[in-house]
């Protein structure tokens, strides 16, 4: 099983920047499946990000 904290939320993470290998993607959505609290990090990750995004986008607007 993999650890959340050393393996899984940096995957969640990286995965927004770079596209995962097939090994990486395959053990994360297993991992995800049977783990609650990473299906929850994963989300806060995605709409962070999705925020960031948003606000560079209306710096860049100015
Ligand atoms: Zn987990």
């Amino acid at each position: 099983m993999f650890s959340c904290r050393r393996e899984v939320t940096p995957l969640l993470s990286e995965r927004l920047d770079r596209p995962l290998l097939f090994r990486e993607q395959t053990n994360l959505q297993l991992h995800l499946l049977a783990c609650r609290s990473c299906r929850h990090y994963g989300k806060h990750v995605k709409t962070l990000s999705q925020l960031s995004k948003a606000f560079k986008k209306f710096d860049d607007g100015k």
